[in-house]
Parts: structure tokens; sequence; C-alpha cells
């Protein structure tokens, strides 16, 4: 049985989500009204990025710096073998920030998982959001269910690992959901079935016991 696997990156892969932890520590004050708002699907990711990142005050070269600090899951590598091992493929799925991604995951000498995700758009004195992966959805910038719909055709099993809110609407498109946090929350919620996992490994172990 050939699997594809889509996996999110804040706080799926990073132990933090860098996006929170950059506007957190580098924003004036303001930003958290807008945050309630994407939080509760009043806003999409594109808007709320839009009116969020004026209120930024970092460079990019201090923004990648702070960014190289962020841990990630130390299992993660490990997943990757496995998965390496079995001749399948891996995507990473996020509604976040390119620049976020490839800053940690360069960091930590992984260089060649194939990304879909919003790009950051550093200018002399902002930023600004572009959304190449959107869809008429309307709400995320990078829409999940879309791509995981497209990108598993060719595979007997989709699975899906992930921990956030861009989340939700992507998963229900796999076969097979591993949830943390926010995710697996609103998957009990709503009687989707899904493993509960903390850390790569657990994944991986699940996996291998039901060969
Ligand atoms: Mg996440
Ligand atoms: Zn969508």
């Amino acid at each position: 049985m050939k699997r594809v696997y889509f996996v999110d990156f804040d706080g799926t892969i990073t132990k933090k989500d860098t996006t929170d932890a950059i506007v957190s520590s580098f924003a004036r004050d303001g930003w958290q009204e807008i945050m309630r708002l994407w939080n509760e699907g009043k806003l999409s990711t594109e808007q709320s990025a839009r009116l969020i990142l004026p209120y930024l005050q970092v460079s990019s070269e201090e923004a990648a710096r702070f960014l190289r600090e962020i841990p990630i899951d130390d299992t993660f590598r490990d997943f990757l073998t496995y998965v390496k091992a079995r001749d399948e493929q891996c995507y990473i799925l996020s509604d976040g920030f390119d620049f976020n991604i490839s800053t940690v995951l360069e960091k930590a000498g992984i260089t060649h998982l194939p990304v879909y995700t919003n790009q950051l758009i550093i200018g002399e004195n902002s930023y600004d959001i572009a959304c190449p992966h959107a869809s008429p959805c309307g709400h995320c910038g990078t829409c999940k269910k879309t791509l995981v719909k497209k990108l598993s055709k060719e595979a007997d099993q989709a699975v899906y690992i992930g921990d956030g809110y861009s989340d939700h609407c992507g998963c229900q498109a796999a076969d097979l959901i591993f949830a943390k946090g926010f995710l697996l929350r609103y998957c009990r919620a709503q009687k989707i079935p899904a493993r509960p996992f903390r850390t790569f490994a657990d994944i991986v172990k699940y996996l291998e016991n039901l060969a």
C-alpha cells in the first residue's frame, strides 16, 4: 500500500507557531483583535495577514535569526527516514509563510520537501502576503483541502498530520488523520475519526504496528 503524507508546519513540525511567535514578539499592540477575527473565521488568511503585517516592527534579518531559534519536533527526521525508506511522498501544507518554513527547515538541514504555502513578500520597509494556493473557499490562504485532493490521486491512502484551525477542512479529505491541539478537539467534537499524537515518533510507531 502506497501512502502519501500531508503535514502541517506550525505547531506540528515546529514546537510552536512561528507566525504567532513573531507577531507576539515584534508587533505593536492592536494585532490581537485581527487575530481573534481570523480565529473565528471572520477574516480570511490573506485579509488578516494584510491587516497584521503593518504592525510588525522587525527586519527580515532579525526575524530569520529569531526563527532559527524555534525548535522542531526532534523525531520529525526519523519520520522522514521512515517515509523515504517506503519510497513514499511527504508534502508540507501550511497556511503560514514560506519565509518561516524555509528558514526553520534550512537550519534543521531539511531541504528536500515540497512545500505548499503562502509567500511572505519582503519589501523595503514593509511586508505583504501572496497566496498562490488560495481557493474558492475564500478563507484559506493555502487551501489544504484542494491540495490533499489534488496530490493524493496516485496514492492508496492519504495521511494527514496537523494541529490547528487551518487543518480542520483539509484533514477531512484524507483517509487517516493524526491530530493534536485544536485539531484533535475539533475532530472529537465533530466525531471525525482521528488518532491523537504528541510527536512524529508516535506516528511512526502506530504505522509500523499496522504493517
Ligand atoms: Mg499548525
Ligand atoms: Zn480552503
